[in-house]
This record gives C-alpha cells, sequence and structure tokens, in this order.
C-alpha cells in the first residue's frame, strides 16, 4: 500500500524553481531513497513533504490523506517524523531528555519506556551515555540521537536528510546498518535523502534520481546500483 505519495509537485523559492514536477511513492515497510548532487533539491523535497517550504501546485497525500497544505505540526501530529541535515539535537538536555522531548505527543507512558528502552538496545552506546548531555557526543553518536528521538515518536514514516554527512567513514557504514535495521525490525516505513549513492542505494528497495530539480530515473535499488549513468555519474566508476 502506498504510504506516501507525491504528485507533480512544484515548489519555489521567489521566482526559482527548485522542484519540477516530482512524483513518488513510498509503500508501506520500503526504505526509498532520494538521490542526486548537491543542489539537485533534496532537501526541499523533503521540506515540502513536511509542509515548511510550500508547494505551489501537485499534491501529497499520507496514509490515503491529503496533507499538501496543513500545517507542520500537524503533519508531524500525522506520523511524519523528520531526522534534518546536520542533526539538531539538544546540547544542553542528557541523552534521555532528548529522546522524551521525541515523545511529547505521546501520552501512553508504557510505551514510550518500551521504545526507551528498545532505542537502547539498537544504539547500546546511546544507553552507555544516558546520562551525558547531547552536546558532550561525538558527531555520529548525535546522528544516532537524532535518529532515535524522531523514532520515539513511533512515526508512520522516518524522513532522514543525508544522515551520513560529516561523519566518519566507520560511523557512516554504522548509521546505514542501523537504518536497514530500523525498517527490518521496527517495520518503519524510510524515505532516505542522499548524497552518499552507494551507501543509500544498497539498502534501499527503490531508488529516485533527482537532477534538477526533476527526477530523472526511478526503479529498484538493484537496477540503480547496476545503471550505468548512475554508476558514472553517482557512484564514481
Ligand atoms: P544539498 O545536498 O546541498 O542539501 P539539495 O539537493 O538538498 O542539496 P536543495 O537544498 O533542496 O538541494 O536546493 C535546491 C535548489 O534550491 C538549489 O539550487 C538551491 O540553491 C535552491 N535553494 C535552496 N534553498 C533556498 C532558499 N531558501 N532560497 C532560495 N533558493 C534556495
Amino acid at each position: 500500500m502506498a504510504l506516501l505519495t507525491l504528485n507533480s509537485i512544484q515548489t519555489f523559492y521567489g521566482n526559482i524553481q527548485a522542484l519540477r514536477d516530482i512524483s513518488l511513492t513510498v509503500e508501506e515497510g520500503e526504505i526509498v531513497t532520494l538521490i542526486g548532487a548537491n543542489g539537485a533539491g533534496k532537501t526541499t523535497t523533503l521540506m515540502s513533504i513536511c509542509g515548511i517550504t510550500p508547494v505551489r501546485s501537485g499534491t501529497i497525500v499520507l496514509d490515503g490523506k491529503d496533507i499538501t497544505r496543513m500545517a507542520p505540526n500537524k503533519i508531524v501530529e500525522l506520523g511524519i517524523a523528520q531526522v534534518p541535515e546536520g542533526r539538531r539535537i539538544f546540547p544542553q538536555l542528557t541523552v534521555t531528555e532528548n529522546l522524551d522531548m521525541g515523545a511529547f505527543l505521546r501520552s501512553d507512558k508504557e510505551g514510550i519506556r518500551r521504545d526507551l528502552e528498545e532505542v537502547f538496545e539498537l544504539f547500546p552506546r546511546l544507553a552507555e551515555r544516558r546520562h551525558q548531555q547531547g552536546g558532550t557526543l561525538s558527531g555520529g553518536e548525535q546522528q544516532m540521537l537524532a535518529i532515535s528521538r524522531a523514532l520515539m515518536m513511533r512515526p508512520k514514516i522516518l524522513l532522514l536528510d543525508e544522515p551520513s554527512l560529516g561523519l566518519a567513514p566507520i560511523f557512516v557504514q554504522h548509521i546505514f546498518e542501523i537504518i536497514g535495521k530500523i525498517n527490518r525490525e521496527r517495520k518503519t516505513t524510510v524515505f532516505l535523502v542522499e548524497q552518499n549513492a552507494y551507501m543509500a542505494l544498497k539498502i534501499a528497495h527503490k531508488g529516485y534520481v533527482l537532477q534538477n530539480g526533476a527526477i530523472k530515473l526511478a526503479d529498484t535499488a538493484e537496477n540503480l546500483l547496476a545503471n550505468e549513468e548512475v554508476r558514472k555519474a553517482y557512484l564514481g566508476v
């Protein structure tokens, strides 16, 4: 079943068109990745979905509901959690307090407690540092915290904006493994925006290639990994 659908989205910054006729579908249970170079419009796509950058035309449908012109907070309530680029955690709050913030919309105390334990199982390093201030964590750990905080919302879909950006190679590998695990074990649907096309396609089911604000290619991740054009332009082979 289609969980998230974008139908012919057009988004502008003033007179500059950033997105041209973007259509894509994320099925429930999938990892779908949107790859593309710097400035292709990946972040704008996420901001459009979240209602932060309003679309000029087209529709965005979540779980059968038209969310195109809804306020961002309403969209969050409906089950879209975004982990923005640059992992904006609360540096003064402890790891546990940061995670509690992720659950602010929920009132099921027992469920929150269980999810906290689950997140700590997923990220043992966060469990070890649960009383430490977020700002004292390494870049990779802060990315883990940002993802975990979004998971505490129990979202229908998790949107990730370049989770590997600025991380040491060893953490990059780890973060992608964890995203795969979240999808498999927690059954969380993931929409992943990445410049690291190889790693993203490795864990995704399906991919879209964005170029100059338009979808250039859409295929299974496997086919995109084998695609000559993609290999030359995005995989450096
Ligand atoms: P990056 O990897 O750098 O995040 P991206 O693929 O996410 O790139 P966007 O940030 O979505 O690309 O930018 C798409 C286009 O829109 C770019 O040409 C960019 O310069 C332009 N753009 C982005 N934000 C704004 C803004 N606030 N005002 C004007 N133009 C913008």
